[in-house]
């Protein structure tokens, strides 16, 4: 294998740390308590177990966490009545709202209705456009965490090509503004991609958020091409047991990259990280202090 693994594990740690200390000090400082209220709706076991484990990280790093919970068959109205009173709560600073929603709630209007300054997913349209026209905004977790890996790895992006497949509002557009806004010549790939081995083969960044286990193999990676790994998908392991597996199939991918993030254990914990960096970074401003790095 030549690749260099990005534990983001490790790095997820150190970006807590330094979360803590920040909360740490508004707490002893200015008598501020960073908080972030999770909205679940519904009873879907995979975002279940991320919100339990987003509110035990929130607390670990001395935020208060507030979970609402509400039935599956909850209205449109009442949720929008919790986001208001969410909104107007001086002790709540970031506001998430798990997503996906049930089918009988329009995610749009919900996004639309969080205060964009306690948007710490980065989903809200002002949000979007200020990342898009290269302003201060809220930026969502996935791609921030990317970007934090790849700088952390590569030092300057200025000028690098790279290739992200995936074109979702969460991950895949987010990611190419990051990377615009660093300078890289960036190509967006999808599912009407003519050609993508030989798009992806130009690249000497690559982010694979597409859903789909193991779709990039190693001879579609420019030899020493870091390569992000976004995807999360459970598949088989035999014998009734599933094992979570990335976009990329790994083995091959990482005997030519020239470093590889892990699933699990790369970009999945960067998230929640981020998450919580987010939170405080909308403490910090909702309260006119100096913002961590
Ligand atoms: P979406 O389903 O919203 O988007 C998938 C994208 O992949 C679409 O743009 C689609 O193209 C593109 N695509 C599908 N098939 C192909 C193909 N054969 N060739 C090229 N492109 C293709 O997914 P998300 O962005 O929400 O998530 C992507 C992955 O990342 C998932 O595995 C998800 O679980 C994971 N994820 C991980 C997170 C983490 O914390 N690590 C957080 C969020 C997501 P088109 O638009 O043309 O349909």
């Amino acid at each position: 294998m030549a690749a260099q693994i990005i534990d983001g594990k490790a790095f997820a740690a150190r970006v807590r740390d330094k979360v803590a200390g920040h909360v740490a000090r508004l707490v002893s400082g200015h008598g501020v308590t960073p908080g972030l209220a999770v909205v679940l709706v519904g009873e879907d076991p995979a975002s279940q177990v991320y919100v339990r484990s987003k509110g035990r990280m929130t607390v670990e790093v001395g935020m208060a966490s507030f979970e609402h919970r509400l039935a599956a068959d909850t209205g449109e109205t009442e949720l929008l009545d919790l986001i208001a009173r969410l909104n107007a709560d001086p002790s709540v600073h970031g506001i998430l709202v798990q997503l996906p929603l049930p089918d009988h709630l329009d995610e749009a209007l919900v996004i639309a209705a969080i205060d964009p300054a306690k948007d710490v997913d980065g989903f809200h349209i002002s949000n979007v456009g200020l990342l898009a026209t290269g302003q201060k905004a809220m930026v969502p977790c996935t791609p921030l965490g990317c970007l934090m890996m790849l700088r952390d790895h590569l030092g300057d992006l200025s000028g690098l090509e790279a290739v992200v497949i995936g074109r979702s509002n969460i991950v895949g557009k987010p990611m190419a503004q990051l990377l615009l806004g660093d300078s890289c010549t960036v190509t967006i790939a999808h599912s009407r991609t003519r050609d993508l081995p030989e798009v992806v083969r130009r690249a000497d960044i690559v982010v694979a958020a597409v859903g789909r286990p193991g779709m990039v193999p190693g001879d579609w990676i420019k030899p020493g091409a870091t390569v992000i790994d976004v995807g999360i998908n459970r598949v088989d392991a035999g014998e009734g047991k599933t094992r979570l597996v990335g976009d990329c199939d790994f083995d091959s991918c990482a005997a030519v990259a020239g470093a590889i993030t892990p699933v699990p254990g790369g970009v999945g914990p960067m998230t929640i990280a981020c998450l919580l960096a987010n939170t405080v970074t909308a403490c910090s401003r909702a309260h006119g202090l100096p913002e961590p790095e």
